[in-house]
């Protein structure tokens, strides 16, 4: 079986840390790693209007931030095809025919949509487009065929959704969709980053993101002014390395040798963690090296960016004939759907022939 990946962001805002940690990065690995068939990256612009239906322009202009971030962090058009889901159709149809096979109350218990829903203030009133919307997010797995999925953890309840809807599509119409897996990133502080501010994950939703896009002054002003610790007060005081967002970037982003070059009183980010639980070493001190990290991490980011910001209708042009290309696989899917189901009227002879014969008598 050919090995196929989908994975995509929403257009709500640029791309930020927390998804190159959560996502991006593995994307770009995957990629390059040769062993895929076929690579699909959705700017998912249909699943961002469910929750931004108001604020149409917010979600075009996006779609160019999104692009250029992926991009610049060397997702490559050769190799992965970069589609906009509002272009391809063929993922309605699909989401129409699988929302009979889930429940309101499946949907209500999904942990994802239910943190969302909180985090929007929808409790009393949810749009339908929002709360169907992991519904929609297996059409977009299943059109492809896709058999793995890497994305941050945040997003298990939907691979669960998409999984069950596939098994109970097979086990009705027959074996038509394909199981997808689900990929999440080896380093366990990459599964859900947090904010700059302490909350639990880092999100274009909640303004608490360093950007891939940030200049370096941004960049150095957010790191600087991180939650950390709120009882290491004094340097002397021992501080807790657990929870503390600070150190999490540095789990996610440093490399030993970052310490050598940046920081060689440390020979890796263990000792740099004992002496901060021990107590003697100030926030700043710390944050002065993730600042380094993760400047070097995003440089090289930036500086691809400012060169495709160069020649934006390329980067249109990349998005349309990439969305040309995923249509071709989708309503080859949608197809097959519709022939398991058996709405294929007229390209049924048999049926049509046993109906007319039927009435002949
Ligand atoms: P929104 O607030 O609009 O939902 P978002 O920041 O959650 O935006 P998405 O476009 O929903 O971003 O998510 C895109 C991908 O990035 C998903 O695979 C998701 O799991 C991953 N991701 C998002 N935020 C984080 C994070 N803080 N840490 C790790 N992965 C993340
Ligand atoms: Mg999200």
């Amino acid at each position: 079986m050919s090995k196929i990946i989908l994975t995509g962001d929403r257009p709500t805002g640029r791309l930020h840390v927390g998804h190159y940690a959560g996502s991006l990065r593995g994307r770009v690995a995957l990629q390059n790693s040769g062993i895929y068939d076929k690579i699909f990256i959705m700017i998912a612009d249909a699943q961002a209007l469910t929750d931004n239906a108001e604020q149409p322009e917010k979600v075009r202009q996006n779609i160019i931030e999104v692009a250029l971030d992926y991009l610049s962090c060397g997702l490559d058009p050769e190799k992965s095809t970069l589609l906009i889901q509002s272009q391809i159709p063929e993922l309605c149809e699909l989401s129409f025919y699988y929302m009979n096979l889930v429940t309101v109350s499946r949907l209500q218990r999904n942990p994802t949509v239910k943190s969302e829903i909180q985090m929007r203030n929808f409790e009393a009133s949810i749009p339908v487009g929002f709360f169907t919307y992991p519904i929609s997010q297996a059409a977009d797995i299943t059109a492809f065929k896709a058999t793995t999925v890497p994305v941050g953890e945040d997003q298990l309840p939907m691979l669960e959704q998409t999984k069950e809807i596939v098994r109970k599509f097979n086990s009705i119409y027959g074996d038509t969709l394909v199981e997808p897996e689900v990929l999440l990133p080896d380093n366990k502080a990459c599964l859900r980053l947090p904010g700059i501010d302490g909350k639990a994950k880092m999100s274009k939703s909640l303004n608490n993101c360093i950007y891939l896009s940030d200049t370096e002054e941004e960049v150095r002003k957010k790191v600087m002014s991180m939650f950390t610790d709120p009882n290491h007060l004094q340097v002397s005081d021992p501080g807790q390395v657990e929870g503390n967002p600070v150190f999490i970037y540095l789990d996610a982003y440093c490399k030993d040798e970052m310490f050598a070059e940046y920081l060689p009183d440390y020979a890796n980010l263990e000792e740099l963690k004992a002496h901060y639980t021990k107590g003697g070493l100030g926030d700043v001190k710390v944050k002065k090296f993730l600042n380094n990290v993760l400047q070097e991490v995003l440089s090289p980011i930036r500086l691809k960016r400012k060169e495709w910001e160069k020649d934006i209708p390329a980067v249109y042009e990349i998005l349309r004939r990439g969305s040309l290309e995923a249509r071709e696989v989708a309503s080859q899917t949608l197809s097959d759907v519709k022939n398991s189901m058996k709405i294929n009227y007229f390209d049924d002879q048999a049926l049509i022939a046993k109906q007319a014969e039927k009435y002949a008598q």
